[in-house]
């Protein structure tokens, strides 16, 4: 990397607009202002930033190896990088949806980042009950999965199956953005793992609000002391940002679609209506292979991504 005089190297850790929380590799932590569009970073972002008094300005942000996006009105953004993993967080009750499970898998997909569905409150069905079997068609996409009760309603200690020791196994060393829907179970995982959550939030709110009105903010947490395994906080959004997929792309997200195109006659079939179209062929002679509910969802996002390109 060329050499920038002066500059110190840092982990963003949080984000509030343009405005970043750096952490040093002391463990310090800093508030960082962009320099430019060069200087703007997202949270998971390695950066290069020159200290001024007590904040900072990002004059570099090393290559990313991804990007997660989200859905902010009718604008699709970025909002953090470099992940090892997505851990989808779904409630066995009430029932998901999986339409809101498939477009968290399409977007984990679209950044190349390996996505965990985590169905939680296993406690309020029977152990592997009904949410657990809706998910079988994931499970044959090759997706890993577990089944949780991070706050049970009865403690009673291996409180329905709940895989909590497959959880650790599967995050140890590695940064997981946690997503899903409000209620699922977020907020209630974070504070389990690192339950000094809430004060740091707070602090990070303080600190980079500085009397402006407060937002949430995404944020990265520590799980251990010695800072390899992180959670990501996005608190306060559900709408995963799909805007910047190409409708073309769309079969190539979903394995069970991807699988079949493969026999489509046409290069560019969209398999909504072609002759020949490898998915609809397999649907055609084994109507169990792609649900009724999962094809008319694609075709649904396939319209949608259809109407929003710009
Ligand atoms: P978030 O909106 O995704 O952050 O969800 P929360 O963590 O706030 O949880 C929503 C509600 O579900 C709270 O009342 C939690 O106590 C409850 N909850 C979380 N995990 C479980 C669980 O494993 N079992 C049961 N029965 N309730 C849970
Ligand atoms: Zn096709």
């Amino acid at each position: 990397a060329a050499s920038l005089p002066g500059t110190l190297t840092g982990l963003v850790v949080a984000g509030f607009g343009r405005h970043v929380l750096v952490e040093t590799e002391d463990g310090k932590r800093v508030i960082c202002h962009p320099r430019g569009k060069k200087g703007q970073a997202l949270v998971g972002d390695n950066v290069r930033w020159l200290p001024s008094q007590d904040e900072g300005t990002i004059e570099k942000v090393d290559e990313r190896s991804n990007v997660f996006y989200r859905q902010d009105e009718m604008r699709t953004k970025s909002f953090a990088a470099n992940l090892d993993q997505v851990l989808i967080l779904i409630a066995a009750e009430p029932e998901f949806s999986e339409s809101q499970l498939t477009r968290a898998l399409i977007a984990a997909e679209a950044a190349r980042i390996k996505p965990i569905i985590a169905l939680n409150k296993s406690d309020l069905t029977e152990p592997f009950g009904r949410g657990w079997t809706k998910l079988a068609p994931y499970r044959n996409m090759g997706y890993e999965m577990l089944s949780l009760a991070i706050k049970p309603k009865t403690d009673t200690g291996d409180a329905n199956q709940a895989q909590t020791d497959t959880l650790m196994a599967l995050i140890q060393g590695k940064k997981t953005l946690v997503l899903g829907p409000s209620g699922a179970g977020k907020s209630s995982l974070t504070n389990l793992l690192i339950p000094q959550a809430k004060i740091l939030t707070a602090e990070i709110s303080q600190a980079l609000n500085s009397g402006k009105h407060t937002t949430t903010s995404t944020t990265l947490y520590w799980v251990d002391a010695a800072r390899s395994t992180a959670l990501i906080d996005s608190p306060g959004f559900q709408e995963f940002g799909l805007n910047h997929i190409e409708p073309m792309q769309l079969a190539n997200l979903m394995p069970d679609f991807k699988r079949h195109a493969q026999n489509c006659k046409f290069y560019n079939c969209t398999h909504l209506h072609e002759p020949g179209c490898g998915v609809i062929n397999e649907i055609k002679s084994l109507p169990s292979s792609i649900s009724a509910a999962r094809y008319r969802l694609y075709g649904e996002l396939f319209e949608d991504l259809s109407q929003t390109r710009y």
